[in-house]
């Protein structure tokens, strides 16, 4: 084939070589590493049948595609690849603990407790908190630094437990989608009145997609109505065989409320962990883990819970944490107590920072103070970039009309995130069979089922797509992600509401209809001159009421002399009015037209849109 021609320049096309760009690369990036114009490839592009501007950011498919067109192998680089090459250029290694089998030593599991709405996430967790958190105090104040740690005795032994504070799998998958990987087990939570729901069902769907065990915790036993059994038959449709079934969960029945059988829950977690895991860390090497929360705090700057994860955490180390680094000037455990060292499955909470990581950064100790700084700052360059090259305006659903108008996209994008692959899909379908006329096309870019997530974001984003999230909501940092990249997310819970809303905006989309609608006839029956306004018509309205600002025209013995004149002025005696209704008398001042005569008519008018059926 012959290299694309663009203005008489023939484009660089390659030899099938392999260029490297990161994800949510744009069009100029792609040109720099070819040496190319970026307007040109905004040329082939469109020629391929896409819009796409230079420095916007487009998808993993548009750049394969442009790499095809070009005769280039196109390499997309993860963010979280990108990561580890940067460590790697600093010779450090995250995720693996160092040294061989002889290091490892026993680490606690680490727990999120998931379900769905008002099954019991919150009451749960605080009832293993009360009852069992490491040499609390009695009456003592506990901090929520995002997770604690528990103990509880299995079989004569002291165990400990690592709870992640924050209910629900939506911290859980959004620090999953970064690549952070912050749980060994989960709890499930099903109210055993109401038993599996669409939460219950999501939440299982996200544990078994990050292969993490899922111990069921059955609640709510205290209440009328509870039928523990059928929670049991219900969770084996989706492969949740209890043991005393012969299946390899257990499931546990409690009362978070009343606080019964909490120690067998832990119980089943550890027996899980020890059956399913093999939990084992090294102590011995610098500290590496995940930060589950952070903040900024008046008093103390930036503080930072994290989770260690291999190593020890010690006053005085020096680490990174996502674009953030500094010397742990202070650590703080789940009860408030100044510690001065942490070791694996623990979380502290950090001082010391330069600013605030994100939920499931990843942190570091370092040698060297100038080795974080400079991870650290390569961090934010990268980030600063990738939002600068996103900075492009999006559409929302409300101004899809203007947008629409002004010849800048000729299709609605849209991405679908539900509850359940049946609703998903059932939106899907309703949607494409709307018939919203010509020159415009509606196409779906994504469906899934789950939270909105960034990457859901970030796709909307580089394609100016609305999301639609069905019985679903933005996750975690997606939200943000949402605001920053000004992303148009609508939430819905009601399918036909869905389809009623996208139908709206998509007929606003066609050109408008206007259609004249009468407003009102007033006949002249005199005229005064005034020199200031020119000439008033004394008037008498004679059907409908006239309003002043609506536009009018004069009618002469029926036949129109004049056509698109305002009421400027209109006035009952001394008063100045917004409206006169039939029968009644006023004057009306047309503004700049002043040929009037008494028995012309003036017919005043609205343009209104005219509904599409
Ligand atoms: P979440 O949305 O899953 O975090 O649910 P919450 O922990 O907020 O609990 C929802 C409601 O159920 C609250 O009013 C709790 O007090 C109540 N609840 C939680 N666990 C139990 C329980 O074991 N028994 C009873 N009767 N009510 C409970």
């Amino acid at each position: 084939m012959q290299a694309p021609s663009i203005g008489g320049v023939m484009l660089p096309r390659g030899k099938g070589e392999a260029i490297r760009l990161s994800r949510g690369a744009s069009l100029t990036d792609f040109a720099e590493k070819i040496n190319a114009n970026p307007a040109s490839l905004v040329q082939v592009m469109f020629n391929l049948g896409e819009m796409v501007t230079a420095t916007q950011s487009v998808s993993d498919e548009t750049l394969q595609l442009l790499g095809d067109e070009m005769n280039y192998t196109v390499q997309i680089v993860s963010p979280e690849e990108e990561d580890r090459e940067l460590l790697e250029s600093f010779d450090i290694e995250f995720g693996e603990d160092e040294g061989g089998e002889e290091a490892l030593v026993k680490r606690p599991p680490v727990v999120t407790v998931m379900g769905h709405v008002d099954h019991g996430k919150t009451r749960l967790l605080d009832a293993i908190r009360k009852t069992n958190v490491i040499e609390g105090e009695a009456g003592g104040i506990t901090q929520h630094i995002g997770a604690y740690q528990v103990s509880t005795e299995v079989n004569g032994d002291d165990r400990k437990i690592t709870f992640i504070d924050t209910p629900g799998h939506e911290a859980f998958t959004a620090m999953r989608a970064r690549g952070a990987k912050s749980t060994d087990i989960a709890i499930l939570v099903v109210a055993a009145n109401d038993g599996v729901m669409p939460q219950t069902v999501e939440a299982l769907n996200h544990a078994k997609a990050a292969e993490v065990p899922i111990v069921v915790a059955v609640n709510k036993i205290d209440v009328e109505g509870a039928d523990p059994t059928k929670v049991r038959g219900q969770l084996t449709e989706y492969g949740l065989v209890a043991e005393e079934y012969g299946g390899e969960t257990m499931f546990v029945d409690i009362s978070a409320k009343q606080g019964t059988n909490i120690d067998g829950l832990l119980e089943a977690v550890i027996l899980t962990a020890d059956a399913a895991l093999d939990l084992r860390a090294n102590p011995g090497q610098d500290a590496q883990g995940i930060a589950i929360e952070a903040h900024l705090d008046r008093g103390r700057g930036a503080v930072a819970t994290v989770l260690v994860q291999r190593g020890t955490l010690r006053v005085g180390d020096t680490m990174v944490a996502g674009d953030a680094y500094g010397r742990v000037r202070a650590m703080l455990d789940d009860s408030g107590k100044n510690v001065y060292e942490a070791g694996p499955s623990t979380p502290v909470l950090v001082q010391g920072l330069t600013n605030v990581p994100g939920a499931g950064d990843n942190f570091l100790v370092v040698g060297e103070d100038r080795t974080a700084r400079q991870i650290a700052e390569k961090r934010a360059a990268r980030e600063r970039n990738a939002a600068f090259a996103k900075r492009v305006r999006r559409v929302s659903l409300e101004d899809l009309d203007k947008v629409l108008k002004e010849g800048e996209i000729q299709q609605l994008n849209l991405i679908i995130k539900g509850d359940a692959s049946g609703s998903v899909e059932a939106l899907e379908s309703s949607l494409l069979q709307l018939d919203v006329g010509e020159g415009v096309d509606l196409r779906v870019l994504h469906r899934g089922v789950g939270a909105v997530t960034e990457t859901d974001i970030d796709l909307a984003a580089g394609s100016d797509a609305i999301i639609i999230g069905f019985n679903v909501r933005a996750e975690g940092r997606a939200t943000q992600a949402a605001e920053r990249e000004g992303v148009d997310v609508r939430y819905y819970s009601v399918i036909y509401q869905a389809i009623e809303e996208i139908e709206a905006a998509l007929k606003g989309l066609l050109k408008p209809e206007y259609e004249e609608v009468e407003l009102g006839t007033a006949e002249i029956r005199e005229v005064f001159r005034s020199s200031k306004l020119g000439n008033i018509a004394g008037v008498i309205i004679r059907s409908g009421e006239v309003r002043r600002n609506t536009k009018a025209r004069l009618l002469r013995d029926g036949r129109v002399v004049a056509e698109n004149l305002n009421i400027e002025g209109l006035r009952r005696f001394k008063d100045d009015v917004t409206e006169i209704r039939e029968g009644f008398e006023g004057g009306i001042n047309l503004g700049n037209f002043n040929d009037i005569k008494i028995d012309d008519v003036i017919a005043t008018y609205e343009m209104r849109e005219k509904p599409r059926v």
